[in-house]
């Protein structure tokens, strides 16, 4: 994907932060963190959101899922971290390239939606 810049990121086109890469997945810090904690987790391959996915991705985001916990541990989050995904318009999606953000730190964090 020429002009995704979560691809740009994995071809090394633009910079990032980052904290763990393998074969198939690359984790970097979110560029506006929204905790102490804010990395994100995404597939080298491209697929645009949790809408996209195929049950060939099976591995793929089970691999993911996998990694999640060990990668929060290993960033400071001892004590619980949050999993988002943002999916589409209504999800607040911004770029469209499949990520799970990952945030936490030492602090609970604020609940995720206010009603009112
Ligand atoms: P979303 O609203 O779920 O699509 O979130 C996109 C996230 O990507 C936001 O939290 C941005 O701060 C983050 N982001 C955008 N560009 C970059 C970048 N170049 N490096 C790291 N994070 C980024
Ligand atoms: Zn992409």
């Amino acid at each position: 994907m020429d002009n995704c810049i979560f691809c740009k990121i994995i071809r090394k086109e633009i910079p990032c932060n980052k904290i763990y890469e393998d074969e198939n997945i690359l984790a970097f810090n979110d560029i506006n963190p929204a905790a102490p904690v804010h990395f994100l987790l995404i597939p080298k391959l491209h697929i645009d959101s949790l809408t996209d996915i195929q049950d060939n991705h099976q591995s793929l985001l089970g691999k993911m899922l996998l990694l999640a916990p060990n990668l929060a541990k290993e960033q400071g989050c001892e004590d619980g971290f949050r999993t988002i995904i943002n999916t589409g318009r209504v999800g607040g999606q911004e770029v469209f390239h499949l990520h799970f953000h990952i945030i936490g730190g030492r602090e609970r964090l604020p609940a995720m939606i206010h009603q009112g």
